[in-house]
């Protein structure tokens, strides 16, 4: 018979053991390793079985053993100095604390998908690691972040494997009771309930769960509540599941439910509202809306409340694929905004700030990332290519700039080490240096010997086989069920082959079966007599996503061949607890994406931090870190070939350098060990731990957006919002008066007529102002490289003053307000200048945001 329901009964902690409850309920446990250890210390093999999550384990060690260890002083007594460390890593001052100056004291973090551990699967990939890492990262800095997300029932699929290869999805349903996160409650015990009005005059409810991460609060809303009706319970009920309402009422609920969230939050907890908000990737902008609508009931105008929202939002866009890129059918968006749900807020208003451009008048889609543009005074990619790429792919939304000017950042995506790091690296830094902190040390300095290095990076390979063999086992045992495991199954792969590592999603554009593009040279690679490599690929296809399917079934088949099935593998469900083996275990990282679509990738950040080397195509953060001794670069084929051809060129790339460079000095052996790989390793290890550390990113977050964004909201929110009502009627003002602004001519002089390096560049620009004054504009040189084309490149402004006693700069037929400068001509070749006017103000970050120019004729 089968039970309808089923759960686990946690045996009662002994009162000597009251410490393990709030070691366990604090997730800091995810990246402590000597908490994991006092953890495996409760029952080793049952440790192992419950896949390292001390959740599960609670759930299956028996009263006995835990009368057992009450009893046991030691035990008592580590777990005892273990919270009264955790105590003081959640209150003394760290690195933020340190900061000199203004820091805002709380920012919010939003992000659709969060991976913090494998115990808590609620991400997809990247983005969610990402969103995790962040929050790893800014608890250790001290970076008082509160964060956003949605407690997805099924979180993301598990995925196996039929016998012909076919990806098979199952949800498995997460249960929160089992899990360290508690009911967000009032006062009096009834829970917080968030509720958004729906089109149909019903209400959405959630719960609010709250998980700690550190020092670092996580908020997950879930609609599984008995106010719901079942359609609604379901808003919750996976990540990325669904059709396009679905999407949309989750991100609603993401957004504007999130801000209500920790209204509330902050309502009972005594903490700070945030003064900046973080919207990590487009499907949490509707947080924006929320605020607006809050600051309207408070009196402002539509426009002013948009301005004090802008100046306290950052906006991080992750994709350069079009498709990546949330949209919504604007009759769908009007339906949903025609309602309660944010009173103070008109459709109209809101279609405005994510409308496309439809071409010939019509309207677009409602694009959620221009709406985050739009909504955010600050705006950054995830790697400097990004950054470029973002510039070029948004441009039409500040037209009349250059590429350049466009004001998208980037701040380069990093891990969070202690999370992705390998503990037995981590212990041979501690025996060399006196830290586990590997990113902190010189591993060229002599201190672990190349012996020691390459047996630990042995060690680290033999782990990966062995977990390997278990799935792969697994995998066989599910497809033949009652059959008997084959001999070849526990001879997988070998411990002391080249072992490159492919994990990852499975869209098209990573290029799974590249590899497979010349499947005679990929076998002969495997099987080479004396340099032979082994391969281990793992990695998840969308559930809607048939292409990416196929492309796995592919990749399986090719694997399942007798010659060459010891040699290169895949392994099912592709998860954190797997990554945490497969990175460590590989000699080499592979990446071969689609040059630039790559935003940054951060596997092969992670597998660098363990001592692996990367291989890839110069794109996302390899393209910005790649130095000629860290790795090898596939170089990318010219833009003009066919798609086929690329792929033909770049995997012969990818062969040739496997073939000629990367075999023969991994198999380059002196005295058993291969020094010159040592070298790279090494310098890998060096270089690379401490700039893709989490760490540095977050310094960075809060350096360049977080405290720019906290020093301009407040700002335009002092004195009853002044400065944003100024603000917002200036804009009107200018954006009324900018068609009367134009430059009626420039002169210059002072220069010969072929001028020679170091000669002065003499300009007077007469400007015609209309009705603006000299206060509301720049006027600037605009100079550079002057192409054949006349397009300038490299390009530099100088801003121009006002000469004095011209103007009166009102009124055609005055000449206008003259503008004059000089500039020293440091360079010789081509030079190519003009002069453009601009809006601009101290409370506007950047004079490009309001899309106006007008440039010389
Ligand atoms: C790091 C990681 C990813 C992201 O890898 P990319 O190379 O950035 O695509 C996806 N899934 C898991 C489990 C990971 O650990």
């Amino acid at each position: 018979m089968k039970a309808i329901r089923r759960f686990a009964v946690r045996p009662a902690l002994p009162e000597r053991l009251a410490a393990l409850e709030t070691l366990v309920g604090n997730l800091r446990w995810v990246w402590h390793e000597p908490t994991r250890e006092l953890f495996s210390e409760i029952a080793p093999g049952a440790w192992e079985h419950a896949q390292r999550d001390p959740t599960a384990l609670f759930a299956s060690v028996s009263q006995e053993r835990l009368d057992e260890l009450a009893a046991d002083d030691g035990f008592v007594h580590r777990a005892n100095a273990l919270r009264d460390d955790l105590e003081r890593y959640l209150t003394e001052p760290r690195w933020y604390q340190s900061l000199e100056g203004e820091t805002p004291d709380s920012i919010a973090y939003f992000s659709p998908e969060y991976g913090i551990t494998a115990a808590l699967p609620q991400y997809s990939g990247g983005l969610g690691i990402l969103a995790g890492d962040h929050l790893k990262s800014a608890s250790d800095l001290g970076v008082p972040l509160v964060a956003v997300g949605l407690f997805y029932r099924s979180g993301y699929f598990s995925q196996s494997l039929s016998a012909d290869g076919w990806q098979q999805e199952r949800y498995p349903i997460v249960d929160p009771d089992g899990l360290p996160l508690s009911v967000l409650r009032h006062l009096d015990g009834t829970p917080v309930d968030v509720v958004l009005a729906m089109p149909d005059g019903r209400s959405l409810n959630s719960r609010v769960w709250t998980a700690r991460v550190g020092r670092v609060t996580l908020l997950l809303l879930d609609t599984d509540v008995p106010e719901n009706d079942a359609d609604l319970c379901q808003v919750t009920d996976r990540l990325y599941g669904g059709g396009e309402e679905h999407r949309l009422r989750q991100e609603l609920l993401l957004g504007i439910g999130g801000v209500r969230a920790i209204k509330q939050w902050c309502d009972l907890t005594g903490a700070a509202f945030p003064a900046v908000f973080h919207t990590n990737e487009g499907h949490a902008g509707f947080l924006g809306l929320e605020r607006i609508s809050d600051l309207v009931g408070a009196g402002l105008g539509f426009g002013e409340a948009l301005e004090v929202v802008r100046g306290g939002a950052v906006f991080t866009t992750h994709t350069p694929v079009p498709a990546g890129i949330d949209r919504f059918d604007p009759a769908l968006i009007r339906r949903y905004f025609s309602t309660d749900l944010l009173p103070g807020v008109e459709a109209d208003e809101v279609l405005t700030l994510g409308q496309e451009e439809g071409g010939d008048g019509s309207l677009g889609a409602f694009n959620m990332a221009i709406m985050g543009f739009r909504l955010a005074q600050r705006a950054n990619g995830v790697s400097r290519l990004h950054g470029e790429v973002s510039r070029r792919m948004f441009r039409s939304l500040w037209p009349g700039f250059d590429e350049t000017d466009i004001p998208i950042g980037s701040i380069t995506n990093g891990v969070h080490p202690a999370t992705w790091t390998s503990p037995h690296l981590a212990e041979v830094a501690e025996h060399a240096w006196g830290t586990r902190d590997t990113t902190a040390v010189d591993w060229r300095d002599g201190a672990v010997s190349d012996e020691t290095l390459w047996e630990t990076k042995r060690r680290l390979r033999a782990e990966l086989v062995h977990a390997a063999r278990r799935r792969v086992e697994a995998t066989w045992i599910s497809q033949n069920p009652g059959g008997v495991v084959p001999e070849w199954v526990g001879q997988v792969l070998d411990p002391d082959v080249l072992t490159i590592g492919f994990a990852r999603r499975v869209p098209t554009y990573k290029r799974l079966t590249l590899m497979l593009h010349d499947e005679e040279r990929l076998r002969a690679l495997l099987l080479d007599p004396e340099r032979p490599i082994q391969i281990v690929v793992a990695g998840k296809s969308h559930p809607a996503d048939d292409e990416g399917k196929r492309l796995i079934q592919q990749l399986v088949e090719f694997t399942s061949d007798p010659a060459v099935r010891s040699r290169i593998v895949f392994l099912p469900d592709y998860d954190m607890g797997m990554a945490k083996t497969l990175f460590p275990g590989t000699d080499v990282w592979l990446n071969n994406p689609l040059r630039p679509l790559e935003a940054c990738g951060t596997s092969g950040m992670k597998a660098a931090l363990n001592g692996s080397l990367n291989l890839s195509i110069l794109d996302g953060w390899w393209n910005e870190f790649y130095d000629g001794a860290n790795g090898w670069a596939i170089p990318t084929a010219a833009a003009n070939v066919s798609p086929e051809e690329r792929d033909r060129i770049e995997a012969s790339s990818l062969y040739e350098l496997l073939e000629h460079h990367i075999a023969p000095r991994f198999y380059d052996r002196d005295g058993g060990v291969p020094r010159q790989w040592l070298t790279s390793v090494r310098h890998s290890l060096a270089t690379l731990s401490p700039a893709l550390s989490a760490d540095r990113m977050l310094r960075e977050y809060v350096g360049a957006l977080y405290r720019p964004a906290s020093v301009a909201a407040a700002r335009l929110s002092e004195s009853g919002y002044r400065r944003a009502r100024e603000l917002a009627a200036w804009k009107q003002r200018v954006v009324s008066s900018w068609p009367r602004v134009g430059i009626t001519h420039v002169e210059s002089g002072g220069l010969d007529v072929t001028p020679q390096v170091g000669e002065m560049l003499r300009l007077r620009a007469y400007v015609d102002l209309g009705d603006l004054t000299p206060e509301d504009v720049r006027v600037e040189l605009v100079y550079g490289s002057g192409s054949a084309e006349g397009e300038l490149t490299e390009v530099s402004t100088l801003s121009l003053a006002p000469l004095a006693g011209s103007g009166p700069g009102r009124g055609a037929g005055s000449g206008g307000t003259v503008y004059g400068g000089e500039l020293r001509l440091e360079r010789s070749g081509n030079f190519g200048y003009t002069v453009r006017v601009v809006p601009h103000h101290p409370d506007v970050a950047s004079d490009v945001e309001m899309g106006l120019v007008a440039v010389a004729q």
